[in-house]
This record gives structure tokens, C-alpha cells and sequence, in this order.
């Protein structure tokens, strides 16, 4: 059995506010440090309920470089760094049997939820054939395409939800709950990993019965972003602008297209202007 664990940060216990998630803030060594133990317990679960599982982690939030590699459970391998093939996802393929977000949040727009956004604070929406997603819809209709459920969702109770319209049997562990995008309730860290640890055993055992949320066939995608990032977004061939100069279309062959075209939009809209 084939796990991939998708770690983002601004989901874990006791992250509320991006002091704790930005590599240049004051707070980030701990936002790291508790990442990593969240996903080490996680990964304890795992192999707990399947000792032989082949378990990958794709470090997913920002540089693609905060799991503290020497701290992270040695019985599985680490993807780590970018730009890479499937971003978040890095490491998906046909053989992986289920995924599991860890850390993860709403999409923009959400709220009450804990430092909502989609991909970049530059995206104010995003949607697939009229339907607004966020990193959770993206990912799990990329885990999908593949064939593999999402078997866990590890976040506020924000993200917990978001999912859960998308994969009502995914074994979901809120670990918090959000009061705004900078303040929740959190639960205690070491709480947390108990009731993860907890989650990733049921998880693991009904992985297999859990159905892939899918999206099938072409797919239009319609992105809301901010200034100059329309402007580099339709250098792109096949990209549009809408009426309304904010809105970029594009229409995919199928939703791998969509993905790859969604992340270099992204990407664009972190490229200095001026
Ligand atoms: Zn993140």
C-alpha cells in the first residue's frame, strides 16, 4: 500500500497567523517544529495500521522546505523543494492508493476559517465548470484523477468542511476551530497528535473503501487574480480575459491540463512587476 501525505502548514494545532508560516518571520522555527510533529504523528498512525506501508510525504506549503528533515519519522521518504511536477502533490502517481492533507486550510473567500487562501493571497477565486475550490478541491480532483481517495483531512474546521462536500466518508481530524483568518480555538498540540494518530489508523483501514472525488472530461477553468497578473496570465496561449479585466479562462483538455495551467497562473502572480 501506497501512501502520499500532503503537508501544508497553516492547518496545524496552534497556527493562527503567518508569523508562524512565513520563512522570514519571527515565529516560523516554531510553525515548523509543530508541522513536523503533526505529520510524524500522522505517519505513526499509518504504519501502525499498515507496518508495510510505502509512505511519501510531499512537503506542501510555501518553499516546499519546512518539514525539518533529521526530525521527520525515518521509516518514510521526504519530497521536498520546487518548482516540481504536481506541486503539493509532488510525488502522486497511479500506484499511490490514497492521500492524506495535513495542515490544511479553506480556500479564499471561506469564513470563518484560519488563513483562508487559494495557492497565493494573489487569488481571490478560482473555479473548475462554474464551481469555486480551493487547495482542497484542486488536490483532491488531482489525487482522483490518479485514482486514490483522500483517506484523512488534518485543519481547521473550515478545511474539515470544505472537504467533506467534495468526500463525505474521508476521515476528517479538525484541530481547531476557526474564529477568523488570523484567530481559532485550537486544540492543544499534543491533543492534536493523539486524535491524528488516532484518525490516520481509521483512515488507513477504510482507505480502500473510500470513493475518489473525480472530475471527468474538459475542464474550464476561471481564475479571479489581481492586477498585472492578468496581464502575464494571457501570454499564456489559450488563456483569456473575461470582460471585467480581473477574471483569465482557459480551457483545459482534462483536469491534469487545468492543474498544470492553474499553478503556472499562480506562479505569474509571484513574479515581480515592476
Ligand atoms: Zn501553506
Amino acid at each position: 500500500m501506497r501512501i502520499l501525505i500532503s503537508a501544508d502548514m497553516e492547518g496545524v494545532s496552534g497556527v493562527v497567523h503567518t508569523t508562524e508560516t512565513n520563512p522570514d518571520k519571527y515565529d516560523y522555527a516554531r510553525g515548523r517544529a509543530l508541522m513536523t510533529a503533526e505529520v510524524n504523528a500522522v505517519i505513526d498512525g499509518v504504519l501502525e495500521a499498515q507496518p508495510d506501508a510505502d509512505v511519501l510525504v510531499a512537503d506542501a506549503h510555501g518553499p516546499f522546505r519546512n518539514i525539518i528533515t533529521e526530525d521527520l519519522d525515518r521509516r518514510v521518504r521526504l519530497v521536498r523543494g520546487r518548482p516540481r511536477p504536481l506541486g503539493m502533490l509532488g510525488g502522486l502517481d497511479e500506484s499511490t492508493d490514497a492521500v492524506m492533507f495535513v495542515g490544511y486550510h479553506a480556500r479564499a473567500g471561506a469564513g470563518p476559517a484560519v488563513l483562508a487562501h487559494t495557492m497565493s493571497d494573489g487569488v481571490l477565486s478560482a473555479r473548475m465548470n462554474g464551481r469555486t475550490f480551493g487547495e482542497i478541491g484542486f488536490n483532491a480532483a488531482m489525487a482522483g484523477h490518479h485514482g486514490a481517495p483522500v483517506a484523512l483531512i488534518a485543519g481547521d474546521d473550515a478545511a474539515c468542511a470544505e472537504l467533506a462536500e467534495l468526500s463525505p466518508d474521508t476521515v476528517a481530524v479538525p484541530v481547531k476551530e476557526a474564529l477568523g483568518q488570523a484567530a481559532a480555538v485550537t486544540l492543544h498540540p499534543a491533543v492534536a497528535r493523539e486524535r491524528l494518530r488516532a484518525g490516520a489508523i481509521e483512515a488507513t483501514r477504510r482507505a480502500a473503501e473510500i470513493t475518489p472525488f473525480r472530475i471527468w472530461g474538459p475542464v474550464t477553468l476561471e481564475m479571479d487574480v489581481w492586477g498585472a497578473t492578468v496581464d502575464l496570465a494571457t501570454l499564456v496561449p489559450g488563456v483569456e480575459r473575461l470582460p471585467g479585466g480581473r477574471t483569465i479562462s482557459f480551457t483545459a483538455r482534462d483536469l491534469p491540463e487545468a492543474y498544470r495551467v492553474m499553478l503556472l497562473i499562480v506562479t505569474l502572480g509571484q513574479v515581480p512587476h515592476r
